[in-house]
């Protein structure tokens, strides 16, 4: 058996010189699998059996000398509140345990008509919630750079399956940094796209005004490979929207970027001085290849972690109110309806996750809801008007992604407010609605740090090209 660490690029050019076949590569996927993953605990379900019809059917059009897709007979991994259907989908969540998917998602949809291999689903903290995986109901994912540490979350097992070479490329979802922060402890690419830019139909919701899907990958190359075929307007999900072919200042070069970077983001005592030092060196590789850069300043970001506590678990505690022990999953006997609700929801539900429905329903009571919700808003759209102002005096803005690089499990999570401190540089995005990626870009010891490149809506390409620069 072979270990590869093949990128999408790469991949796809063995299959096309008939150097290796799909089958072969996915066999030898799995078997990375089978001899890693007992250590590293990425994956809930893996599917041989459909991973290897898909890669038969690309051979045989390989065979055929038809043309084949970039994505054709490579295999990725779905973080489990992703649909695919016939698999089980359980969001990492007891409530789930045995709830089969009835459809496929827009994406799954979009990577099949691709002929993608879809190789199994992810670890995730519950329903998304949590920023090292360890509220997943199943498993605590391992990150592979350093067994004793979490991968970051929630999808951390799709970040940790692609830096353990368990697949080529993954799925994630991003509702506070869960694509970019788990990216960056894993070494990994991630990218959240703007608000809009992807479907999130088949996409169980978490936060319905945050949430995004997107790539993560070994290179920003293979980002835009998956970008590009996951993105786009779908009648089945009204928030998203065709993406304008690419402008002017969707295509800049590097000698004519001004690349901001935000006083807020660098603060003494709240990013660790290594991964300080790190983000300033590539900052530095950046202005040797003629970036300029300036300090600006997002004077709203302060308020953004209490934002988002607030503006989040009001949206978790409607979307979550689904999950009822009558429709899906889980269902407790008990004597009357009321009970079958409060005895499925308690057995069902995490302690993080009932803790953010309580949160929520609380906020959202009458008498609490102008003073939390409401304001909340209001403070939501300064945010995003900082940026705003931002963006009329540079292109993109560049931040490191965490604070801090990959903690020991078993850290953080008896004490939720350090652990929602892990999101203070990726949340404002997802409030203001704005595209961003994680690159490596650095390591403190064998631990990887990654910089966060934010830019305007809809600026997917220049991001992407930004960041194909650095790696090159
Ligand atoms: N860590 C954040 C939270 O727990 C972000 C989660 C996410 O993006 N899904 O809410």
């Amino acid at each position: 058996m072979e270990v590869y660490n093949f990128t999408i690029k790469e991949a796809h050019e063995k299959l096309v010189n008939k150097e290796i076949t799909s089958v072969q590569l996915t066999k030898d996927y799995l078997d990375q699998i089978e001899k890693t993953d007992k250590d590293i605990n990425a994956f809930l379900t893996v599917s041989r059996e459909l991973a290897l019809k898909q890669a038969e059917k690309v051979d045989e059009k390989i065979k055929n000398n038809e043309e084949i897709s970039l994505l054709a007979g490579i295999p990725v991994a779905i973080k489990d509140n992703i649909l695919v259907v016939g698999e089980k989908c359980t969001s990492s969540s007891k409530i789930l345990e045995n709830y089969i998917a009835p459809y496929d998602a827009t994406v799954i949809k979009k990577l099949k008509d691709a002929d993608c291999v879809i190789i199994g689903k992810t670890n995730m903290d519950e329903f998304a919630m949590g920023a090292s995986t360890e509220t997943s109901a199943y498993k605590v994912t391992k990150n592979p750079n350093d067994l004793e540490r979490v991968p970051g979350g929630s999808s951390g097992g799709s970040a940790a399956a692609v830096a353990a070479n368990e697949c080529v490329y993954a799925l994630g979802s991003d509702t506070g940094g869960s694509i970019r922060q788990p990216a960056s402890f894993c070494g990994v690419v991630g990218m959240k796209p703007t608000y809009g830019a992807v479907s999130r139909y088949g996409l169980m919701a978490m936060a319905s005004s945050l949430d995004q899907i997107g790539p993560i990958t070994k290179t920003a190359e293979d980002a835009k490979i998956v970008f590009d075929v996951i993105s786009g307007k779908d009648p089945l999900d009204s928030t998203s929207v065709k993406l304008q072919s690419s402008n002017n200042s969707n295509t800049k070069s590097l000698k004519d970027l001004v690349v901001g970077l935000p006083k807020e983001y660098f603060l003494k005592g709240v990013i660790n001085p290594d991964v300080e030092k790190n983000i300033k060196e590539a900052i530095k590789k950046y202005e040797s290849l003629g970036v300029r850069f300036q300090e600006i300043s997002l004077p709203n970001t302060e308020y953004a972690l209490a934002v988002y506590y607030i503006i989040m678990p009001c949206e978790v505690s409607a979307n979550l109110a689904r999950f009822d022990g009558i429709k899906y999953g889980l269902s407790e006997k008990a004597d009357n309806l009321l009970d079958v609700y409060l005895k499925s929801r308690e057995n069902g539900f995490g302690e993080e996750v009932r803790r953010r429905i309580i949160l929520g329903t609380y906020a959202l009571s009458s008498g609490y809801y102008d003073a939390y919700y409401l304001k909340a808003q209001k403070v939501r759209t300064l945010i995003k008007k900082d940026f705003e102002e931002a963006f009329k005096k540079v292109d993109l803005i560049m931040t490191p992604v965490s604070p801090f690089p990959a903690f020991k499990i078993g850290e953080k999570i008896q004490d939720p407010l350090s652990m929602y401190l892990s999101d203070i540089f990726t949340i404002s995005l997802n409030l203001a609605g704005l595209p961003g990626i994680s690159i490596p870009c650095g390591k403190i010891d064998k631990l990887p740090v990654g910089l966060q490149i934010i830019g305007p809506h809809f600026s997917e390409e220049l991001i992407l090209s930004t960041a194909q620069a650095f790696e090159k």
